[in-house]
């Protein structure tokens, strides 16, 4: 499946990048182009790929509400479930601490913004950013229904997990509930694994629509630009990440890369690791063996708040916009940049583009423009898409590293490739 799942992901890039040949050729008449247009990019791809996106979203608010509690029951020694906490966000700050300084330091290096014209009357409207402290006060759930029915990741995992640890300590009762969770969690892995066998005709329609509309020519003009925040996506994703997993757990990095590459395809197609969260969870319980007390916490937490990709092009984007405007940028800046872009990646909803919209935050704490959005605003489509890839990996890899240092992993299931290959 894995191996349909990345032929899909080449085939809808080729499709994509054909059509959208197709419809920018001036020798290609009119009639041809828009019936491509009508029937096939927002037609059968666009039905075919949203209605994918919409049965992975369908899962996401069950599995993590019924992992957790599973998960947070099953801790039974709930001491355990501080340090787990505590050390999950403290990896999820610093890996993303560690991104956004290798973005400042790349990319005050290669300077990508250099001989790039400023915009003329460049108007970019910022939505509103989410005030930081709303973004604290919003984790406590008033309303456990209405935050199922609004799909808040941070409440759902506080009800979840104040649950769980009451299922542990109800005796008998709690016992016959933990039972009948541990039941429905079998019943929807399931689903996410034959929601995974659908997986290539939603990958390939997804990418076949996107890759037809996505404007080369505005990538080649801000190349710099987008090979800076690839290049250091790329370091962080298989450097970074690699280093903390061999270094902290032994593990072998190539295992772990192997095994993501499903997770991968997903978050590059729907740029979204919240759509992505289901493949994520399943795919770290059960091909790489971290307990679900564990994996039930870390990697909902991770696709909510995690963000490292997000903070990646926060960095490079912030130099590159200080650079057009001919903006010098101090050592107290940078930090301020650091610190900016952690929280921001904190308060990044896990949907396509809200990276770009958490980007004014930063910008505006940095004294800069906050209409030099608008100059990146054309090459974020595509630069989302890698970047959630990274996204997801970052969530992965602290979920191994906290599951080994808790003692809720399976080495065996982790070093075996072909554990559970059927659902991947
Ligand atoms: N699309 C990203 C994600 O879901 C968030 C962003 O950077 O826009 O992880």
């Amino acid at each position: 499946l894995t191996n349909r799942i990345l032929l899909a992901m080449v085939a809808g890039i080729a499709t994509g990048s054909v059509l959208n040949l197709l419809l920018n050729a001036p020798a290609v008449p009119d009639a041809l182009q828009s019936s491509i247009d009508v029937y096939l990019v927002d037609g059968v791809f666009d039905v075919v790929g949203r209605i994918f996106v919409a049965s992975l979203k369908l899962l996401v608010v069950p599995l993590v509400l019924v992992s957790l509690i599973c998960g947070a029951s099953s801790l039974g020694d709930s001491a355990r479930m501080g340090p787990i906490a505590g050390k999950t966000l403290a990896f999820y700050l610093l890996t993303t601490a560690v991104a956004i300084t290798l973005a400042l330091c790349f990319a005050s290096l290669i300077s990508p913004g250099a001989g790039v014209e400023m915009p003329g009357a460049a108007s970019f409207e910022p939505s509103e950013a989410p005030p930081l402290t709303d973004v604290l006060v919003d984790i406590f759930p008033s309303n456990p229904v209405q935050a199922m029915a609004e799909g808040k990741m941070l409440q759902i995992i506080v009800f979840a997990l104040l649950f769980g640890y009451a299922i542990s300590h109800a005796g008998e009762p709690g016992r016959r509930l933990a039972s009948f969770f541990r039941d429905v969690d079998a019943a929807i892995m399931k689903m996410v694994e034959i929601l995974m066998s659908l997986a290539p005709y939603g990958v390939y329609a997804l990418l076949s629509k996107l890759f037809s509309n996505l404007g080369i020519a505005a990538i080649l003009d801000l190349a710099a630009y987008v090979f800076t925040v690839i290049g250091v996506l790329l370091l962080h994703a298989l450097g970074v990440y690699s280093l903390l997993l061999k270094g902290l757990t032994g593990l072998s990095p190539a295992m772990m890369m192997r095994k993501m590459r499903p997770i991968w395809a997903f978050a590059f197609s729907t740029a979204s690791s919240g759509a992505t969260l289901p493949i994520t969870l399943r795919t770290v319980e059960k091909r790489m063996g971290v307990h679900n007390s564990v994996a039930g916490f870390t990697v909902p937490l991770g696709a909510t708040i995690n963000m490292d990709g997000t903070a990646i092009m926060q960095g490079v984007a912030t130099v590159f916009i200080a650079q057009v405007y001919g903006v010098d940028l101090s050592m107290g800046d940078f930090i301020t940049v650091i610190l900016t872009a952690t929280l921001a990646s904190v308060g990044t909803a896990a949907v396509p583009g809200v990276g770009l919209i958490t980007l004014a935050l930063v910008l505006e704490q940095a004294g800069l423009p906050v209409e030099g959005i608008a100059l990146i605003i054309g090459v974020d489509r595509l630069l989302d898409m890698v970047r959630t890839a990274v996204n997801v990996t970052g969530d992965a890899t602290v979920a191994v590293i906290v599951g080994k240092s808790e003692k809720q992993f399976d080495q065996y299931v982790f070093e075996d490739p072909l554990a559970d290959q059927d659902g991947a």
